[in-house]
């Protein structure tokens, strides 16, 4: 109980990185005590030992990463669209290009990266540019797959923006693959997810493609 009413405190007040002492959970959401925890056991299973000098630090500094790599988790994307604005009269394709990403696969906890492609036509109401990223950055820091990030972009532009279409094409390497497992080095993944006129308009998604096409490559 004590530990659930500290929990409510520390969100109460809102201030500050860390929790009460001993709780080591963070505004963030993340336990970063528990994460700590967590990787001493795993230096232990592989033989190490977590007091050897060179790893004296590594669960803290391993906390203090996922924090920041897990931090989508608690934040809502969409609250990034309702700073939108009204605008009647662009009703042509709006493209952010080549958005640098990284997150981490949910099936081994490496980092995949690489870049996103946006793209939306409006219907009277479009968004910052920075928010089109910053919506990329908020999914991508979860655990993730890749085609799932693609299509929650997509969704979430319909849905936010009431737009009239959406496409997504993400273009990244997965360290799963290229230094375990099938080590294929330099293959990368890409994925793609169409919605409303993108997906029913083959010209549309056509004139899509040939903007986001890599150039010189
Ligand atoms: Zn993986």
């Amino acid at each position: 109980m004590a530990r659930a009413n500290h929990r409510s405190n520390n969100r109460r007040n809102g201030a500050g990185r860390t929790g009460p002492a001993g709780t080591g959970i963070v505004r963030t959401g993340v336990d970063k005590e528990a994460i700590q925890q967590a990787v001493v056991t795993i230096l232990r299973a592989i033989g190490e030992s977590p007091e050897r000098e060179g790893l004296v630090e590594t669960p803290r500094r391993i906390a203090d990463m996922y924090e920041e790599l897990f931090r989508g988790m608690h934040e809502d994307p969409t609250e990034l669209l309702t700073t939108g604005f009204e605008e009647e009269k662009h009703k042509e394709m709006v493209i952010v290009k080549d958005i640098p990403f990284a997150s981490l696969c949910e099936h081994h906890l490496m980092p995949f990266h690489g870049a996103a492609h946006v793209g939306y036509i409006p219907q009277g109401r479009i968004v910052g540019i920075s928010k089109i990223a910053r919506v990329v950055e908020t999914l991508a820091r979860r655990p993730q797959v890749q085609e799932r990030l693609t299509s929650q972009i997509a969704d979430l532009l319909m849905d936010g923006l009431r737009a009239r279409g959406a496409a997504v094409i993400i273009e990244a390497t997965h360290l799963c693959m290229t230094i375990r497992g099938v080590k294929k080095p330099g293959s990368r993944v890409v994925t793609s997810a169409t919605r409303g006129i993108f997906r029913e308009n083959p010209s549309t998604r056509a004139e899509f493609l040939s903007l986001v096409k890599p150039s010189g490559r």
